[in-house]
């Protein structure tokens, strides 16, 4: 079984600005290639877990989000950290669909092509829904401060799994299991 980590897209690993579908719009946050390089050398798989509400909100087309994707990928490559897969929810929640996160339908299609082990694998984003999506499916986490606003609140109540973004939490990850 391969260990994981679920990577929420914005906000985590790009800068999170309104609906990205633009490649030209699309800007790393500083320490995500090396962060993504480093999980990637300690045997994670790499699998991005994202809402795309503006698919059902017509703002964008799924053939938008699979290319900025694939654009994404083309620099990743380049430093040995490609995702290996993304997927992607393109439903509203009024849709009442299981793949919305907190939902967990993304991370069991993952889990179930890629043979996870989730007990062994961590769901890391910006957002409390990234945090209840990894408790829902039976998965570690991490909060990041890199993205959506996080209240103080919520700071207290995951304080033993915040971080300051991808490359914080990164190491973290990766020096436990220098022993
Ligand atoms: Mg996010
Ligand atoms: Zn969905």
């Amino acid at each position: 079984m391969e260990r994981a980590i679920f990577l929420d897209r914005d906000g985590t690993i790009n800068v999170d600005v309104d609906y990205l579908h633009e490649p030209d719009q699309l800007r790393f946050i500083d320490g995500t290639v090396e962060a993504l390089a480093l999980l990637k050398a300690h045997g994670y798989k790499l699998i991005v877990i994202s809402n795309q509400s503006g698919i059902g909100r017509g703002y964008f087309g799924a053939q938008d989000v699979e290319q900025l994707h694939r654009y994404m990928n083309r620099i990743l490559q380049e430093h040995n950290a490609a995702i290996d897969a993304f997927y992607y929810c393109p439903h509203v929640e009024q849709d009442r669909c299981m793949c919305r996160k907190p939902h967990t339908g993304l991370i069991d299609r993952a889990a179930a092509e890629w043979e996870i082990d989730r007990s062994r694998s961590y769901m890391v984003g910006d957002k409390e829904a990234d945090v209840l999506t990894a408790i829902n499916a039976g998965c570690s986490y991490g909060l990041l401060l890199s993205g959506h606003m996080v209240s103080r609140g919520l700071q207290e109540k995951y304080k033993d799994d915040l971080y300051k973004n991808l490359w914080d939490f990164a190491q973290h990850i990766c020096a436990q299991e220098v022993k």
